[in-house]
């Protein structure tokens, strides 16, 4: 079954992907056009997007990747040769390794796919340009180096990427040995997520709460850097249990360099 865009807040909607609770979010700018977010994942989840807009009767005038991960870069024909935004680093990243990167899209998508991934150019400052509402985008290296979260200011919907799950735990970037580089990161996404109301992951739900989110992570990557055992519930499930093992073990970095 394709699930369909569901709307989140007024303008915003969102589709989830069979895998991984994947979401995909579409910010209309209310003049006809609509900017997609991290479309994915199925070939026919990437076909559904674009008839969706054509029967909410708006027309794709851009894309964004928040970062460079291949679940997040891409796209579908019919949603059009438009610009697809992202940071200056996670395109010089994608131009440098656009290969391994991409690598695991072969599992999913056809040839014609996989070779339109990862089309991306930088944005040109930190907002969308388009012709919709205020947005300012927050960019931190805490997943991924140059990732983006994008804060629709007026409807108060933060687009985060791959932050602030409900079902995926604190995933760092591979560099981030100690922990110390994610909690940056989630340190700067405090003032938006705290002038939001609502919260989009890029895996799992929606949420209007979305301080709730952030306070967890928290309360997570401060039980393993005191040495406390975390009582997340996220780390039930057993997809988590190896990425839980390595924040142990990045946690037991952070404590011997104390
Ligand atoms: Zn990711």
């Amino acid at each position: 079954m394709v699930r369909r865009l569901v709307e989140v807040s007024a303008g915003v909607h969102v589709a989830t992907s069979r895998r991984y609770v994947t979401t995909s979010t579409v910010l209309l700018d209310g003049r006809g056009g609509a900017v997609v977010v991290d479309p994915a994942w199925d070939p026919d989840e990437l076909a559904a997007i674009p008839a969706d807009l054509a029967e909410l009767g708006v027309s794709c005038v851009a894309g964004l990747a928040t970062h460079e991960h291949y679940d997040h870069v891409m796209w579908h024909p019919d949603l059009g040769d438009v610009p697809r935004w992202s940071s200056q680093g996670t395109v010089t990243h994608l131009g440098q390794e656009r290969e391994r990167l991409l690598a695991p899209l072969s599992e999913y998508l056809t040839a014609d796919l996989i070779d339109i991934a990862g089309r991306l150019e930088p944005l040109p400052s930190g907002s969308l340009p388009w012709d919709g509402p205020p947005t300012r985008c927050i960019q931190h290296d805490a997943h991924a180096p140059a990732h983006l979260a994008v804060l629709v200011e007026d409807a108060g919907v933060l687009v985060a990427g791959d932050m602030l799950s409900d079902v995926e735990l604190p995933m760092p970037e591979g560099s981030d040995q100690a922990l110390d580089t994610y909690l940056t990161g989630l340190e700067s996404l405090r003032d938006a997520v705290a002038a939001s109301r609502i919260l989009i992951p890029g895996h799992g739900t929606p949420t209007d709460r979305p301080m709730a989110r952030f306070d967890s992570d928290r309360r997570y990557l401060d039980d393993l850097l005191s040495g406390r055992p975390s009582d997340d519930p996220r780390i039930l499930d057993p997809d988590n249990a190896a990425l839980h093992a390595a924040n142990l073990a990045r946690a037991d970095v952070s404590s011997g360099r104390r």
